[in-house]
């Protein structure tokens, strides 16, 4: 058994490579291998938000606090609230982040494949963020 305490897991900012405006990462586990399982609590600032990616073995999401966007290729950009959960299933491109005036933190559950458990492609672009919704 290895209990972490609060204190030793610093808080992490978000790589402009793979994300747009600011986006706080506060790491729960990532469990040794052959255990897959990786949580951490994502705080995305208003206009945070994800660049499009897909997830080896999927990913689950749920939002904690705030009025955030998840977006699945092809379909119109859908409003999340605390309390949603979504489920993204293995390689289904998407991304997700906080709405344009309203912040948003999820907590954030996905599985490595061969110790990777995401795979970053382009930016959202301003057009892709803030075209109509579906809420
Ligand atoms: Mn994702």
């Amino acid at each position: 058994m290895d209990i972490v305490r609060n204190g030793e897991r610093p808080s992490v900012y978000g790589d402009p490579a793979y994300f747009s405006g600011t986006v706080r990462q506060d790491p729960i586990v990532t469990c040794p291998e052959p255990a897959r399982a990786r949580a951490v609590i994502v705080t995305f600032e208003p206009g945070g938000r994800t660049a499009w990616h897909t997830h080896p073995l999927g990913q689950t999401l749920h939002v904690l606090s705030g009025y955030g966007l998840v977006q699945k290729e092809g379909e119109p950009v859908q409003v999340i609230r605390p309390g949603d959960t979504v489920w993204i299933p293995p390689g289904e491109r998407h991304w997700h982040g906080a709405s344009p005036e309203i912040a948003m933190c999820h907590l954030a559950i996905h599985e490595a494949l061969d110790g990777k458990h995401i795979d970053w492609e382009e930016h959202v672009t301003d057009e892709e963020y803030n075209a109509p919704r579906a809420d």
